[in-house]
């Protein structure tokens, strides 16, 4: 049987450079391989209730990640393109999943601690049961692998732990699941995050000045890397947004020109400008073919809700006999 993989994106804004690399490029990956994997990709709408959204944007903004998901090159042939809230198993899940995880793991979370600094007046039930929610949409389908960024781990430990307790206490079958990290990163990077354009922490969609989004025009591109805090250009220990800076350079332009480029500022010292300029024309490249996808795929709406009605059908046949089959091992049916 093929392997199943599961993964999401909240619809709290476009996607970015931290989302391309942490999870679009492993999604890509694994549809490409589709002998071995059957591939479910979401929008984690049900995900993005648990901080502040506005209800007047909240549909067009999960429209905009699935018109993202094609420009990228997810391919509806391949893998189910589907909006979470349109298969309303994963709610019922949860809810028994809920009956085997304690309150205090939840609590000790870092995830749930650092959505708390961020939004103090928001702590809801929902923030508190994410990663039951996030077991529940990979362990629906009984994915093993799910390619997100390093920032999910925490959530996968729940999930595996549920997935143990459901086998032990009620003879489930499912797997224990694992991150899948892409082997298209630097070695150095695929234990860590595309970090904040800030210098501090990672880039998110919700940090305003954190990111660069795959739809940013050149101009944008330049004006948001010009930004990245910088100093005199020479010294010994390369820190902060200069780290940042660097850690840019070699996801675009490789290892060596990193290399090169921190020799130079130990010695007689760096011109940001220069590097910025062609650090933002790089990333601009990469960028352009999506953006081109991404205007066609504007003019053609049939074929947005034709993905969105077709993925959730195909998600909900696995999801409905996960879930019958739950309801009857707890003695439900
Ligand atoms: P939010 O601020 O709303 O939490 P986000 O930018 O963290 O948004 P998510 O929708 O939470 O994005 O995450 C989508 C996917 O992108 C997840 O797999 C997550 O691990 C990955 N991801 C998010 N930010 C980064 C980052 N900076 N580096 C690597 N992967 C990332
Ligand atoms: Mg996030």
């Amino acid at each position: 049987m093929k392997k199943r993989v599961l993964s999401g994106i909240r619809a709290t804004g476009r996607l970015h450079l931290g989302n391309y690399f942490g999870a679009v490029k492993g999604m890509l990956d694994l549809q490409s391989r589709s002998a071995e994997y059957e591939t479910f990709y979401m929008v984690a709408d049900l995900h993005t209730l648990t901080t502040p959204h506005d209800k007047e944007t909240l549909k067009q903004a999960v429209r905009d990640i699935i018109i993202d998901y094609l420009a990228v090159g997810l391919n509806p042939e391949k893998s189910a393109l589907f909006i979470q809230s349109h298969v309303p198993e994963h709610l019922e899940l949860a809810y028994y999943f809920s009956t085997v995880a304690t309150v205090a793991k939840m609590q000790h979370l870092p995830t749930f601690k650092d959505k708390v600094k961020q939004y103090p007046e928001n702590v809801t039930m929902a923030l508190l049961n994410y990663p039951i929610l996030m077991a529940s949409d990979i362990l629906v389908y009984k994915a093993g692998l799910v390619p997100v960024g390093i920032d999910q781990e925490p959530h996968l430990e729940v999930a595996r732990e549920i997935a143990r307790r459901m086998n032990q206490d009620f003879g489930m079958d499912f797997p224990e699941p694992k991150r899948f990290i892409d082997k298209s990163l630097p070695a150095g990077r695929q234990g860590e995050y595309i970090p904040s354009l800030t210098g501090e922490g990672k880039m998110s969609k919700t940090v305003e000045g954190s990111y660069i989004n795959l739809t940013d025009s050149l101009g944008e591109i330049k004006s948001k890397i010009a930004k990245i805090p910088t100093d005199s250009g020479q010294g010994s220990e390369i820190l902060g947004g200069v780290k940042t800076l660097m850690e840019f350079v070699e996801l675009f332009e490789g290892k060596e020109k990193r290399n090169e480029l921190e020799n130079q500022y130990r010695g007689k010292g760096l011109r940001y400008g220069e590097i910025k300029s062609e650090l933002s024309e790089t990333i601009f490249a990469e960028l352009e073919p999506i953006q081109i996808r991404r205007k066609e795929l504007e003019t053609n709406p049939e074929f947005v809700d034709k993905v969105i009605g077709e993925g959730a059908q195909k998600a909900r046949r696995v999801a409905a006999r996960t879930v019958a089959e739950v309801r009857e091992k707890m003695g439900l049916a």
